[in-house]
């Protein structure tokens, strides 16, 4: 493996395998990753441990990533769709490590070379499903790609966009909705973090605190407005689920405040 594999947003992901692997090893993990210590081994040193201050903000966020890969899982399974899309998939190891129905088709789209750091560590590793990867910047024309690959939009869908809307800006990240909107078959369901009006005032507070610096430097805002209403605008019927409520239910309750919230939606025929 080259030296410094992942650049600019794509390292985000290698944070969230972090996260993951350390979870992963603990008796009472609420998901087992047995990939993501792979991933942070392959790439030494390009993200540094946290200390000092980072320390607790490092804890928030791994939270935060802990509570919502265990709930994106279950909403996966439960969903039990024929066809899943992970947009901005990045080192999820879904496809390796879930229990999929027969015949499940997973299609996992991130930047190019995140997929290609993805694909060098897991070329040993057999997925429990039809895997495709879809490589695309998803502030571009990434449906046709996705459809080349034989996404088939007449098939209900369950699309999973873990992580990625806060690096997209207004413009983009209402257009990715869009375009998922449009490719959804009645019976499809998508799931994602849940943004008010109020978020923008927690993230104005995240990025005037240096620990979050090599997070908060990328990120561009994400949806405007309620994204529960953007989605009920469009046809979706939504559900909020605020982070404390999953984490108490998990057996992990959060300690301090954690107002943010995850949201799946189910599109009605
Ligand atoms: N969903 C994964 C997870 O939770 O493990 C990755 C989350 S990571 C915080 C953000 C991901 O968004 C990275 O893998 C990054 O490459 C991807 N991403 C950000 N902007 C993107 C874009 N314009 N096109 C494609 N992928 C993008």
């Amino acid at each position: 493996m080259s030296e410094q594999p992942l650049v600019g947003v794509g390292r985000t992901a290698l944070g969230v395998a972090r996260v993951r692997a350390h979870e992963s090893a603990r008796p009472d993990r609420l998901f087992d990753d047995p990939y993501a210590a792979e991933f942070v081994a392959a790439a030494p040193g390009v993200i540094p441990e946290p200390d000092g201050d980072r320390k607790h903000v490092g804890m928030v966020f791994a939270m935060h990533a802990i509570i919502r890969t265990r709930y994106y899982d279950d909403y996966l399974l439960a969903a039990g769709l024929p066809q899943v899309v992970l947009l901005a998939a990045g080192l999820d190891t879904r496809a390796f490590r879930l229990p999929w129905p027969a015949g499940t088709q997973v299609y996992e789209v991130d930047l190019p070379d995140v997929l290609a750091f993805k694909e060098k560590v897991l070329a040993d590793a057999t997925p429990d499903c039809h895997r495709t990867t879809v490589p695309a910047d998803l502030r571009e024309d990434w449906s046709t790609a996705l459809t080349d690959a034989g996404f088939d939009p007449e098939r209900p869908t369950a699309w999973l966009v873990e992580g990625l809307l806060i690096y997209l800006d207004n413009e983009a990240a209402e257009r990715l909705l869009t375009e998922i909107t449009v490719r959804s078959a009645p019976g499809s369901q998508v799931a994602f973090e849940y943004t008010t009006t109020a978020t923008a005032g927690v993230l104005t507070q995240a990025r005037a605190t240096p620990a979050m610096a090599g997070y908060s430097s990328l990120w561009r805002g994400g949806l405007a407005g309620d994204s529960a209403d953007w989605l009920r605008d469009h046809g979706w019927r939504p559900s909020v689920h605020p982070l404390a409520d999953l984490a108490a239910g998990y057996g992990r309750p959060l300690r301090g405040t954690a107002a943010s919230s995850l949201l799946s939606a189910m599109r009605d025929g």
